[in-house]
């Protein structure tokens, strides 16, 4: 793959699973996660160096219908015979070829899409963030809380983030852990600190005596409250509450974000690559979104250090204006799978890589220690010989 041809072609993809246990488990209202089935993949294109991504859905389809196992199958049944061993001129043409025909999968689809991405970045001797049009040197980084037993647990873990240096916190909540532990929060860190609250779908709208409490807490922004597939309810729900709401579960491509922007369903979108098929999409529901004048930030499906560098270049666009849920390594892995590992300043500034393509090496002699399940993918009828 030379500077001047525009085209490119996989030869082959190898599916990894490994292992990582969190350093705590992280509570939300769907589920719990105390270790982490990762899926990575090694894309080989011909003619050039191998670029890994990761897959980030998670073991069950609790938080969109794709899971770990659908992802695998996806790819390895789906979506790498339709690209390996094809000649294709960009990213947005193996994304279109990715989505012909194939409903959902956004994260299966992204897992191969954002790699395209890399290869063009390293082809162009650009970091990943440039050739996404970024233009922050550095991302502002909030982190997310899980639920707690107790409020004063949750006072406790937010003012030690705080102290770290995370510009906002974000804080799951259902029913019962709700108004009572963001109302200690709020008078334990004062008003000045930016709170989220993050329902991932615990509530309907028949819940109006919450949201009216949650309402005067001076909140920065409530989550995806309502099902996670219901734009009509968001918008009746945002038409009443002062407070920005924000989607998150409910935006799966560029159609959907068209909707919630049409029938002003939130204010403010958490944009996710992998939620949404991949980069080019993320970047075109940035870019409509900004011409909208609805802010957007990263969140995070505690990935490894691989998805962050993804996630990290994406939130160096222009509209990415709230802090992300980019962590550094350090807050879920005792260690990282990529060298440098992630790093955070005391005033909660993760630096975006400048260096030509994803920004960190990946630490492959860990990747195959870790690994327990692997799937090599070539174009079919090719020959492979010497
Ligand atoms: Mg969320």
């Amino acid at each position: 793959m030379d500077a001047e041809d525009r085209s490119f072609e996989l030869e082959q993809l190898r599916l990894l699973e490994i292992r990582l246990s969190l350093r705590e488990p992280f509570h939300s209202a769907t589920g719990v996660v105390a270790a982490r089935r990762v899926l990575l993949v090694e894309i080989e294109p011909r003619d050039a160096a191998p670029v890994w991504t990761e897959c980030v859905a998670l073991e069950s389809p609790h938080y969109t219908p794709e899971c770990f196992e659908t992802a695998w199958l996806a790819l390895r049944d789906w979506l790498a015979p339709r690209v390996l061993g094809q000649e294709m001129e960009s990213p947005l043409e193996l994304a279109a070829l990715l989505a012909k025909g194939v409903r959902g999968h956004e994260m299966a689809r992204a897992a191969i899409e954002m790699g395209a991405w890399t290869l063009l970045a390293e082809r162009w001797g650009q970091s990943l963030s440039t050739v996404l049009g970024g233009s922050r040197q550095r991302v502002g980084t909030g982190i997310a809380l899980g639920l707690e037993k107790e409020p004063a647990v949750l006072v406790d873990k937010a003012r030690k983030a705080i102290e770290r240096g995370y510009q906002r916190l974000k804080v799951k909540i259902e029913p019962g852990r709700d108004v009572d532990f963001l109302l200690s929060l709020r008078q334990a860190v004062g008003d000045a600190v930016s709170i989220v609250a993050d329902a991932n779908s615990a509530y309907a709208a028949v819940d109006w005596e919450i949201f009216e409490r949650l309402d005067t807490l001076g909140l920065t922004m409530i989550e995806q409250p309502l099902e996670w597939n219901d734009l009509v309810q968001h918008a009746r729900l945002q038409e009443r509450l002062e407070t920005p709401l924000c989607l998150d579960e409910s935006v799966t491509d560029l159609g959907r974000a068209r909707e919630m922007v049409e029938l002003r369903a939130a204010r403010v979108l958490n944009l996710k690559p992998g939620r949404v098929g991949g980069l080019g999409s993320a970047k075109a529901i940035h870019d409509l979104c900004f011409e909208r004048q609805i802010p957007v930030w990263c969140g995070g499906m505690l990935e490894t250090g691989i998805g962050r560098a993804y996630n990290v270049a994406l939130a160096s666009l222009p509209n990415f204006s709230r802090p992300g849920d980019l962590s550094p390594s350090e807050r879920y892995w005792q260690q990282d799978i990529v060298w440098p590992h992630w790093t955070m300043d005391g005033e909660g500034w993760v630096d975006v890589p400048t260096a030509p393509g994803l920004g960190v090496e990946i630490d492959v002699e860990r990747i195959e220690a870790l690994k327990v399940r692997e799937e090599v993918l070539r174009a079919r009828n090719r020959v492979t010989g010497p």
